[in-house]
């Protein structure tokens, strides 16, 4: 069975509605699928009611941010309760910073001359179905950011760059997973510690977090770092898991890419969370 265990939908920066996913994920031949938004449950309930009538196995996730050493990091929550009193807050929680780092951008670069209106901004609404967040959309309508890759490039850079956001250690994010029923894994390793590497020295942090798996298959792993991972996950016995990062067309990342099997992937008890 062909599996994707790492897709945004609009509820995040993704493109797609729920509907949308799961008529891709169809199309595409996955059969079990997990959406994993930013630090956003809504879309669960809607997609696991248009799996189950279309048939395909869901399990139901969220990609938490974290903070590890003055390092941003993202936390897959699987298998989670998506009405988890403490779980709700966390993310509220993570949300609201990275509004404000959105916010503190554009307040940096109005003061800096471009022709931006915080007031306009509040009451600023934009078709999900494009994809990205607020801001991004704000400035890409008023014309002073082309795209994703530019905002990065030019407008999230010094000196419009805010602070990092504090997000939560990845202790604290895996004690709220482990309490909403789910189990942490750690997003696209390779992407996260680059620059590291995937070490025992690297991955120690995380593991005395409570983090029960990596995400071993991913977009952004070449053949040796997927190996690395997963040579770790064999070594301190951990869940092994993989998908696309998909968000719909939005970044250049496509469904069920890499391919990846239920026979690759090591769920543990996850299995029991999937909804068949
Ligand atoms: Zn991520
Ligand atoms: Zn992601």
């Amino acid at each position: 069975m062909r599996v994707d265990l790492h897709i945004h939908t609009t509820a995040s920066d993704g493109r797609w509605t729920p509907q949308e996913v799961v008529e891709r994920v169809q199309a595409a031949g996955i059969g079990l699928f997990a959406v994993a938004d930013h630090d956003a449950v809504d879309n669960l309930r809607p997609t696991a009611e248009e799996a189950r009538r279309a048939g395909l196995a869901f399990l139901p996730a969220v990609e938490i941010s974290a903070r590890l050493n003055g390092m941003e990091v993202h936390i897959l929550a699987y298998g989670i309760d998506p009405d988890h009193p403490d779980l709700k807050w966390l993310v509220e929680s993570n949300r609201a910073l990275l509004e404000w780092a959105n916010e503190e951008t554009l307040r940096r670069l109005a003061k800096a001359g471009y022709p931006i209106d915080l007031k306009a901004y509040e009451d600023y609404q934009y078709d999900p179905s494009r994809g990205g967040w607020k801001a991004l959309n704000y400035l890409i309508d008023l014309g002073i950011c082309r795209d994703v890759r530019d905002f990065f490039d030019r407008l999230y850079v010094e000196p419009y760059r805010p602070p990092d956001p504090e997000f939560p250690h990845p202790g604290e994010v895996a004690a709220v997973v482990q309490d909403a029923g789910g189990v942490p894994v750690l997003a696209h390793p390779g992407m996260s510690l680059r620059g590291q590497g995937i070490t025992p020295e690297s991955l120690a942090p995380f593991l005395e977090s409570g983090i029960a798996g990596l995400e071993c298959y991913s977009f952004y792993h070449d053949p040796q770092t997927t190996q690395a991972c997963l040579s770790f996950c064999a070594r301190y016995d951990l869940l092994i898991t993989g998908g696309s990062d998909c968000h719909g067309g939005f970044a250049n990342r496509q469904l069920g890419v890499p391919p990846v099997y239920l026979g690759d992937l090591r769920l543990g008890p996850l299995v029991e969370r999937v909804l068949w």
